[in-house]
Formats: C-alpha cells, sequence, structure tokens
C-alpha cells in the first residue's frame, strides 16, 4: 500500500472508531486534551477481552506466575531509586519559527540539516533533557518534601514488592510476578492516534530468574509474547522482533527486543522484552537498606534475582488488533446489488460482542418473544447484542462494521410453521464468510463458547 492509501485507511479507522463508539478524544465537549483518550462502550469491551486474555495466558495457565496489583502513587524514593528521576528523560528541541516542541529524534534531516516537521524552519534551540514523568504533591503542602510522580511503568512496584510477594506465594526460582494498570508519560508529542499517549496502560511481567539463565529466559519469553500476538488474531508477517544493538540498548540490559507491528503510518513498538540483569533489585536494594534477595533452598545460596520483562502497551495493541481487523469488501444489499461493505474482523476472542441476536420481524411478537429468550439465554456465557429495528441485511451490516463474529436470527422456521423439523433450529450467520448455517438452539451456547473462547 502506498503512503496516501495508507493515510487514508488510517483516517478511517479513526472515524469508525469515534462513529461507532470505541474511541473518543478525551474532554471533548471542551476542545480536549493532547495525549488523553476515553475508550466508548465497544472500546471498553475490546480493551477487557485483551487484558482479560493477557492476564489468563500469563497468570492463570502458569504456575509460575502470580499477579499483583500496585498503586499509581509512590513513594518519591522510587523513583530516585530506579534512576527516573535523573534520567527518564527525552531530549526536546523548540522550533523557533512555528513555536513547536518536537522530540529530537522526530526532527527531519534534509541533507544533515535539521529541519522541523511541521514548518520546515531550521531556526531550532539545542537539544535538551525534558523528564517524561508528571510531578504532583502528596497532602496538604505543596513543597520539596510532598512531591512525587504519576508512574511511568507498573514494573517499579512489582520491584519493591518482591520480598512480599515472594513470600506469601512461596514461589521458587524461576518465577513471575504480572500486573496490568495505568502509567503516565508527559510525552512531548504525543501522535498517531492513541499510539503515543499522555495517560495509558500496561501489561508487564517481571520473570525473576537465576543470572546463568537469563539470555535463555528471553528467548523463552520473545516466543511466547509473539505467539501472544498471533492468538489475538496479529498475523506473524505483520510482527517483527527488532533486536536493539548494544549502543542502543541500556546499559543495565544484556539483551532486548522490541517486538514491533506494522500499523498504517509505520512499523512501530507493541511491546519490548528485555533482560534487565538484577539491576533494579540491586538499585533498590542500595537506596532502601532492604534484602530483596533470594535463598535457594537446596544450594544454601542467598542471592540477587535476575529478571526478563515483556512490557506491553495495551492502548497500542487494541490500536493494532482495530488496524489489522479493519477491512473493506463487498455484499448484496436488500435488492442484491453489491454495495462496500466496512466489516472488523476481529478473532471473536477479542470482538466487543460475540454474538447478534435478530428477529426476522420487529412486529412479530412470536419471533421477538423467541430472539430474546436466545439472547438471554447466551448473555450469561458472552457479551450479546439483541437488535430488532431495520432490514436484516442492514442488521447484519451494523454488526460486521464492529466486528461481530455470529449473528444468530429468529424465523418462521424457528417456529416450526414451515418445517416441523426445523422447530427450534436458527440460522448461525458467520461475519468473515457471510455464511448462514441452521442449528438447534440447544446447541448454541457450546457452539458459539468453542468459537470465542
Ligand atoms: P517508545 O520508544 O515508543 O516511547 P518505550 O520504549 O519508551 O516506547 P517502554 O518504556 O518499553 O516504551 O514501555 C513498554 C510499553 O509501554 C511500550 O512497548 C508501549 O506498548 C507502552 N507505551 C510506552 N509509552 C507509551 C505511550 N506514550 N503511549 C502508549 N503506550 C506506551
Amino acid at each position: 500500500m502506498n503512503k496516501s492509501s495508507d493515510t487514508q485507511r488510517m483516517e478511517k479507522i479513526v472515524s469508525l472508531c469515534k462513529r461507532r463508539g470505541f474511541i473518543f478524544q478525551s474532554s471533548e465537549i471542551y476542545g480536549g486534551l493532547n495525549g488523553c483518550w476515553d475508550y466508548g462502550p465497544l472500546g471498553v469491551e475490546l480493551k477487557r477481552n485483551l487484558k482479560n486474555y493477557w492476564w489468563r495466558v500469563m497468570v492463570h495457565e502458569r504456575d509460575d506466575v502470580v499477579g499483583m496489583d500496585g498503586s499509581i502513587l509512590m513513594n518519591r524514593a522510587v523513583w530516585k531509586a530506579s534512576g527516573h528521576e535523573d534520567t527518564f528523560t527525552d531530549p526536546m528541541v523548540d522550533c523557533r519559527s512555528c513555536k513547536a516542541r518536537l522530540r529530537a529524534d522526530q526532527l527531519i534531516d534534509k541533507k544533515g540539516v535539521k529541519q522541523c516537521p511541521n514548518c520546515g524552519g531550521k531556526d531550532l534551540t539545542a537539544p535538551r533533557a525534558f523528564n517524561l514523568m508528571f510531578k504532583t504533591f502528596v497532602g496538604a503542602t505543596e513543597d520539596e518534601s510532598s512531591v512525587t510522580y504519576l508512574r511511568p511503568e507498573t514494573a517499579q512496584s512489582i520491584f519493591v514488592q518482591f520480598k512480599n510477594v515472594l513470600e506469601v506465594s512461596r514461589k521458587k526460582l524461576p518465577f513471575g510476578i504480572a500486573q496490568i494498570g495505568k502509567a503516565f508519560r508527559n510525552e512531548i508529542n504525543p501522535r498517531n492516534f492513541t499510539f503515543r499517549s499522555r495517560e495509558f496502560e500496561q501489561m508487564e511481567l517481571e520473570y525473576f530468574c537465576r543470572a546463568e539463565e537469563g539470555m535463555k529466559w528471553l528467548d523463552y519469553w520473545l516466543e511466547e509474547r509473539l505467539k501472544f500476538y498471533e492468538n489475538i488474531g496479529i498475523p506473524r508477517e505483520k510482527l517483527h522482533a527488532h533486536e536493539i544493538p548494544d549502543e542502543e540498548r541500556a546499559f543495565y540490559s544484556k539483551g532486548t527486543y522490541d517486538i514491533e507491528f506494522d500499523f498504517p503510518f509505520g512499523r512501530q513498538e507493541l511491546e519490548g522484552v528485555a533482560y534487565r540483569t538484577d539491576y533494579d533489585l540491586q538499585q533498590h536494594i542500595k537506596a532502601s537498606g532492604k534484602p530483596l534477595d533470594y535463598f535457594d533452598e537446596e544450594t544454601k545460596q542467598r542471592f540477587v534475582p535476575h529478571v526478563v520483562e515483556p512490557s506491553a502497551g495495551v492502548d497500542r495493541t487494541v490500536l493494532a488488533l482495530i488496524c489489522e481487523a479493519y477491512d473493506e469488501d463487498t455484499a448484496p444489499d436488500e435488492k442484491g446489488k453489491l454495495e462496500t461493505r466496512i466489516v472488523l474482523r476481529f478473532h471473536p476472542r477479542m470482538a466487543p460482542i460475540k454474538c447478534a441476536v435478530f428477529p426476522l420481524l420487529k412486529n412479530n411478537e412470536q419471533l421477538v418473544a423467541k430472539a430474546k429468550e436466545i439472547a438471554d439465554l447466551l448473555r450469561p456465557h458472552m457479551n450479546v447484542f439483541y437488535d430488532e429495528t431495520g432490514a436484516i441485511g442492514r442488521r447484519y451490516r451494523r454488526q460486521d462494521e464492529i466486528g461481530t463474529p455470529f449473528a444468530v436470527t429468529v424465523d418462521f422456521e424457528t417456529l416450526g410453521e414451515k418445517d416441523p423439523a426445523l422447530r427450534d433450529t436458527v440460522t448461525l450467520r458467520d461475519r468473515d464468510s457471510m455464511k448462514q448455517e441452521r442449528v438447534p438452539i440447544t446447541e448454541l451456547v457450546s457452539i458459539l463458547t468453542s468459537r470465542i473462547r
């Protein structure tokens, strides 16, 4: 696809997100707040499905990982020890012509001359370090002693609770602590829709292991995480494991991969998988004076574990899911004429609504009652949408556009009016093939649950 069709595709995606209630601008009626977004009724379902699936495979389906949920505000000492207060910065440049604030690495380089990407201006300030943490005050006095920050990552609460979690969970190495939660970064230049936001969610695992096994677990987690994306509907050929070269890696890391995805606006990071050695625990040991170590019962050795961290962004993955799912094809309208169909081809596991239920006609009491009964039958098992308004083709189209993988229609055959053998059967329509099969109502729950899990 060429540049302009990629831009058009992105514009269509952003407008669909707003029109159908996936993502809205935060504080929209007041002109918005740059870098902040609200998830609407469908967006929240998609996001929840993603987080639940991550939790399922990273925590529930494993014996070696436990979860936690840390606070967003933490003692300032955490951010001093972790290095964030001094070094969590991006180089910032001001354009003196159009007054834009820019990240130094986003400048255009034309034959060795740096230019502003907004106005092309060459009158730029020298880069200076800009700390990305949001500063705030805890308590009633606003002075240096009450300063802290909104967390820029969830990982640090895992490190500082390492000892508590180890004791209560009685896990042996290797084992992991997982967390999903909000993080905040005062990004210099939020852009590409939700891709770079100032408030976002992370899904992080800190996997503690012996030093000699660090590289092995790095490779293991890279592969696990690639499989995860495939299992939510992102094909392997759109994913790239980019190995960060020595000179670009954090000094304490012995190996880091960025998992990247081909967004319409370019290849960009979804997740970082990093072998962080024992850097974080050692920093907190030094600063707090507390022993964040591990005692190996077998060898009777005491040591500080190393850690491998797969750190994923919820919002970036949601955006990748939407970008990957967006498609246009053709389908016949009511009169059989082919028209363009917008369809979100979500993996059924991720789809916000799993099944739509329609009575063929709105003004037939029996059809309506039966359809409502079926919706109620399915509701305890999945998110269902009942719709009785408009021609059936239009109702299918509305569901295609939001990625509902299945639709059940109650018709006169369900009532046994045409063929008694078809009583209590319904049509089950597949979003992608648009094919319909006739299935007994009694089998619906098991058919659908097996397809959406
Ligand atoms: P980038 O280089 O894109 O700024 P990063 O390398 O600083 O990202 P990490 O610190 O590795 O990101 O954070 C882990 C994950 O958290 C990222 O892979 C991304 O999915 C998510 N993330 C980080 N910053 C943002 C942001 N501003 N908006 C949305 N998600 C983010």
